[in-house]
Protein backbone atom coordinates (compact mmCIF):
# COMPACT_ATOMS: atom_id res chain seq x y z
CA UNK A 1 0.00 0.00 0.00
CA UNK A 2 0.69 3.50 -1.00
CA UNK A 3 0.65 5.62 1.92
CA UNK A 4 1.00 9.03 0.32
CA UNK A 5 0.52 11.30 3.26
CA UNK A 6 3.17 9.48 4.75
CA UNK A 7 5.68 9.86 2.06
CA UNK A 8 4.87 13.76 2.05
CA UNK A 9 5.38 14.05 5.69
CA UNK A 10 8.54 11.71 5.10
CA UNK A 11 10.36 13.97 2.03
CA UNK A 12 9.47 17.18 3.85
CA UNK A 13 11.23 16.09 7.51
CA UNK A 14 14.25 15.24 5.27
CA UNK A 15 14.20 18.16 2.98
CA UNK A 16 14.10 19.74 6.87
CA UNK A 17 16.87 18.24 7.80
CA UNK A 18 19.12 18.96 5.01
CA UNK A 19 18.89 22.59 5.12
CA UNK A 20 19.33 22.52 8.81
CA UNK A 21 23.05 20.38 7.62
CA UNK A 22 23.89 23.27 5.09
CA UNK A 23 22.82 26.30 7.46
CA UNK A 24 25.10 24.61 10.16
CA UNK A 25 28.12 24.06 7.31
CA UNK A 26 29.89 27.54 7.08
CA UNK A 27 32.05 26.57 4.28
CA UNK A 28 29.16 25.58 1.70
CA UNK A 29 26.76 27.41 0.30
CA UNK A 30 23.75 29.36 2.20
CA UNK A 31 20.94 27.24 3.00
CA UNK A 32 17.79 28.20 0.91
CA UNK A 33 14.50 27.05 1.54
CA UNK A 34 13.01 24.33 -1.07
CA UNK A 35 9.74 23.95 -2.71
CA UNK A 36 8.45 20.75 -2.62
CA UNK A 37 6.53 20.04 -6.30
CA UNK A 38 4.36 16.56 -6.26
CA UNK A 39 4.63 15.27 -9.73
CA UNK A 40 0.97 14.03 -10.37
CA UNK A 41 1.09 13.03 -13.81
CA UNK A 42 -0.81 9.77 -14.25
CA UNK A 43 -2.08 9.92 -11.11
CA UNK A 44 -5.54 10.19 -10.22
CA UNK A 45 -6.92 13.08 -8.81
CA UNK A 46 -8.29 10.80 -5.89
CA UNK A 47 -4.62 10.63 -5.21
CA UNK A 48 -3.35 14.68 -5.52
CA UNK A 49 -6.54 15.07 -2.95
CA UNK A 50 -4.85 12.67 -0.28
CA UNK A 51 -1.46 14.85 -0.92
CA UNK A 52 -3.59 17.77 -0.61
CA UNK A 53 -4.87 16.74 2.84
CA UNK A 54 -1.30 15.67 3.60
CA UNK A 55 -0.89 19.77 3.25
CA UNK A 56 0.74 19.55 -0.28
CA UNK A 57 0.41 22.62 -2.12
CA UNK A 58 2.54 22.35 -5.51
CA UNK A 59 1.53 19.93 -8.76
CA UNK A 60 3.22 19.20 -11.58
CA UNK A 61 2.01 17.65 -14.83
CA UNK A 62 3.39 16.70 -18.01
CA UNK A 63 0.40 16.56 -20.62
CA UNK A 64 -2.05 19.40 -20.75
CA UNK A 65 -5.32 17.46 -21.31
CA UNK A 66 -4.59 15.32 -18.46
CA UNK A 67 -3.73 18.40 -16.42
CA UNK A 68 -6.95 20.30 -17.36
CA UNK A 69 -9.32 17.68 -16.49
CA UNK A 70 -8.09 17.71 -13.42
CA UNK A 71 -8.01 20.89 -12.16
CA UNK A 72 -11.74 20.81 -13.05
CA UNK A 73 -12.01 17.79 -10.97
CA UNK A 74 -10.00 19.70 -8.27
CA UNK A 75 -10.55 23.29 -8.74
CA UNK A 76 -8.62 24.26 -5.23
CA UNK A 77 -8.05 27.76 -4.98
CA UNK A 78 -5.04 27.81 -3.37
CA UNK A 79 -3.37 24.86 -5.44
CA UNK A 80 -0.06 26.17 -7.49
CA UNK A 81 0.11 24.59 -11.07
CA UNK A 82 3.60 23.93 -12.62
CA UNK A 83 3.58 22.50 -16.39
CA UNK A 84 6.82 20.25 -16.60
CA UNK A 85 6.35 18.84 -20.26
CA UNK A 86 7.38 19.56 -23.75
CA UNK A 87 5.77 22.57 -25.01
CA UNK A 88 3.49 22.50 -28.57
CA UNK A 89 3.64 26.10 -29.77
CA UNK A 90 -0.29 25.50 -30.77
CA UNK A 91 -0.83 24.63 -26.82
CA UNK A 92 0.44 27.58 -25.09
CA UNK A 93 -2.54 29.57 -25.03
CA UNK A 94 -3.74 27.29 -22.74
CA UNK A 95 -0.73 26.92 -20.69
CA UNK A 96 -0.49 30.45 -19.71
CA UNK A 97 -4.29 30.41 -18.67
CA UNK A 98 -4.38 27.47 -16.71
CA UNK A 99 -0.77 26.87 -15.11
CA UNK A 100 1.29 29.07 -12.56
CA UNK A 101 3.98 28.06 -13.63
CA UNK A 102 6.03 26.68 -16.87
CA UNK A 103 9.18 24.96 -15.71
CA UNK A 104 10.50 23.47 -19.86
CA UNK A 105 11.00 26.95 -21.34
CA UNK A 106 13.90 26.49 -24.13
CA UNK A 107 12.95 28.52 -27.01
CA UNK A 108 12.28 32.32 -27.09
CA UNK A 109 9.25 31.98 -29.29
CA UNK A 110 7.51 29.74 -27.18
CA UNK A 111 8.44 32.27 -24.25
CA UNK A 112 6.64 35.56 -26.38
CA UNK A 113 3.50 33.10 -26.97
CA UNK A 114 3.33 32.61 -23.62
CA UNK A 115 3.78 36.34 -22.79
CA UNK A 116 1.36 37.51 -24.79
CA UNK A 117 -1.24 35.08 -23.89
CA UNK A 118 -1.28 36.05 -20.63
CA UNK A 119 -1.58 40.03 -21.53
CA UNK A 120 -4.35 38.85 -23.49
CA UNK A 121 -6.17 37.41 -20.41
CA UNK A 122 -5.27 40.18 -18.25
CA UNK A 123 -3.36 37.81 -16.02
CA UNK A 124 -0.42 38.13 -13.84
CA UNK A 125 2.52 37.05 -15.55
CA UNK A 126 3.57 33.86 -15.66
CA UNK A 127 6.47 32.18 -14.04
CA UNK A 128 9.00 30.52 -16.00
CA UNK A 129 12.08 28.41 -15.82
CA UNK A 130 14.61 27.90 -18.65
CA UNK A 131 15.46 24.30 -19.10
CA UNK A 132 18.93 24.15 -19.76
CA UNK A 133 20.40 20.88 -21.27
CA UNK A 134 23.02 20.58 -18.45
CA UNK A 135 24.74 17.56 -19.92
CA UNK A 136 24.38 18.39 -23.26
CA UNK A 137 22.54 14.35 -23.83
CA UNK A 138 20.62 14.39 -26.93
CA UNK A 139 17.75 12.17 -25.25
CA UNK A 140 17.42 15.84 -23.01
CA UNK A 141 15.21 18.79 -23.86
CA UNK A 142 16.80 22.28 -23.23
CA UNK A 143 18.93 25.35 -24.03
CA UNK A 144 22.96 23.97 -23.92
CA UNK A 145 24.60 25.66 -21.05
CA UNK A 146 26.06 28.66 -23.60
CA UNK A 147 23.08 29.67 -25.05
CA UNK A 148 21.66 30.47 -20.97
CA UNK A 149 22.72 34.26 -21.19
CA UNK A 150 21.45 35.31 -24.04
CA UNK A 151 18.04 33.04 -24.20
CA UNK A 152 17.21 34.82 -20.25
CA UNK A 153 18.04 38.32 -21.09
CA UNK A 154 15.22 38.31 -23.85
CA UNK A 155 12.77 36.06 -22.14
CA UNK A 156 13.26 39.15 -19.25
CA UNK A 157 12.62 41.57 -21.51
CA UNK A 158 9.03 40.13 -21.96
CA UNK A 159 6.04 41.95 -20.49
CA UNK A 160 3.65 38.31 -19.33
CA UNK A 161 6.54 36.62 -18.45
CA UNK A 162 8.29 36.63 -14.69
CA UNK A 163 11.52 34.87 -15.28
CA UNK A 164 11.65 33.06 -12.16
CA UNK A 165 14.78 30.86 -12.63
CA UNK A 166 16.44 27.37 -14.18
CA UNK A 167 15.60 23.28 -14.68
CA UNK A 168 16.98 20.75 -15.36
CA UNK A 169 17.20 17.04 -16.13
CA UNK A 170 20.03 15.68 -15.77
CA UNK A 171 21.56 12.65 -18.06
CA UNK A 172 20.87 9.26 -15.93
CA UNK A 173 23.81 7.53 -14.49
CA UNK A 174 24.36 5.04 -12.32
CA UNK A 175 27.43 6.96 -10.86
CA UNK A 176 25.93 9.33 -8.49
CA UNK A 177 29.11 11.22 -8.65
CA UNK A 178 27.98 12.79 -11.71
CA UNK A 179 24.68 13.42 -11.11
CA UNK A 180 26.33 15.64 -8.69
CA UNK A 181 28.27 17.47 -10.83
CA UNK A 182 25.58 18.03 -13.10
CA UNK A 183 23.72 19.60 -10.69
CA UNK A 184 26.83 21.22 -9.28
CA UNK A 185 27.00 22.88 -12.63
CA UNK A 186 23.83 24.31 -12.62
CA UNK A 187 24.05 26.38 -9.78
CA UNK A 188 26.99 27.57 -11.24
CA UNK A 189 25.41 28.63 -14.23
CA UNK A 190 22.32 29.77 -11.87
CA UNK A 191 24.38 32.71 -10.47
CA UNK A 192 26.10 33.36 -13.48
CA UNK A 193 22.79 34.10 -15.27
CA UNK A 194 21.63 35.74 -11.89
CA UNK A 195 24.39 38.30 -11.82
CA UNK A 196 23.64 38.85 -15.65
CA UNK A 197 20.15 39.44 -14.82
CA UNK A 198 20.13 41.66 -12.34
CA UNK A 199 16.57 40.92 -11.86
CA UNK A 200 15.94 39.74 -7.83
CA UNK A 201 12.66 37.69 -9.08
CA UNK A 202 15.47 35.25 -10.33
CA UNK A 203 15.51 33.03 -7.25
CA UNK A 204 14.43 29.44 -8.36
CA UNK A 205 16.72 26.52 -8.96
CA UNK A 206 14.24 23.38 -10.59
CA UNK A 207 16.17 19.73 -10.22
CA UNK A 208 16.01 16.90 -8.17
CA UNK A 209 13.41 13.77 -8.50
CA UNK A 210 12.44 10.57 -6.91
CA UNK A 211 16.09 8.79 -7.53
CA UNK A 212 18.43 12.08 -6.68
CA UNK A 213 16.69 14.55 -4.95
CA UNK A 214 18.53 14.91 -1.39
CA UNK A 215 22.17 15.44 -3.83
CA UNK A 216 19.91 18.19 -5.71
CA UNK A 217 19.22 19.86 -2.27
CA UNK A 218 22.91 19.80 -1.03
CA UNK A 219 24.22 21.45 -4.52
CA UNK A 220 21.39 23.98 -4.29
CA UNK A 221 18.03 23.03 -5.69
CA UNK A 222 15.37 25.70 -4.58
CA UNK A 223 12.53 23.04 -6.22
CA UNK A 224 12.16 19.33 -6.45
CA UNK A 225 9.98 18.00 -8.62
CA UNK A 226 8.69 14.58 -7.14
CA UNK A 227 6.61 12.07 -8.38
CA UNK A 228 7.33 8.15 -8.05
CA UNK A 229 8.98 8.83 -3.98
CA UNK A 230 5.40 10.39 -3.12
CA UNK A 231 2.61 8.54 -5.43
CA UNK A 232 4.20 5.48 -6.39
CA UNK A 233 5.02 3.78 -9.63
CA UNK A 234 3.16 5.24 -12.50
C1 LIG B 1 7.97 12.73 -14.29
C2 LIG B 1 8.87 13.86 -13.97
C3 LIG B 1 9.34 14.08 -12.68
C4 LIG B 1 9.07 13.13 -11.51
O1 LIG B 1 9.81 11.97 -11.68
P1 LIG B 1 9.89 10.86 -10.50
O2 LIG B 1 11.13 10.12 -10.83
O3 LIG B 1 8.66 10.05 -10.59
O4 LIG B 1 10.00 11.59 -9.22
C5 LIG B 1 10.11 15.21 -12.44
N1 LIG B 1 10.40 16.07 -13.44
C6 LIG B 1 9.98 15.88 -14.68
C7 LIG B 1 10.34 16.88 -15.75
C8 LIG B 1 9.21 14.77 -15.01
O5 LIG B 1 8.81 14.59 -16.27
Amino acid sequence: MIDIENNIAEIKSKIQQLATKKALAPTHHSANSVTLIAVSKKQSAEAINKAISAGQKHFAENYLQEAELKMKELSHSLLVWHFIGSIQSNKTRVLAEKFDWVHTVERLKIAQRLSAHRIDNAQEPLNICLQVNIDKDPAKSGVFPEECKVLAKEVHQLPGICLRGLMTIPRNNPETSKIRESFAAMKHLFEEVKQHLNNPYFDSLSMGMSGDWQIAIEEGATMIRIGTAIFGQR
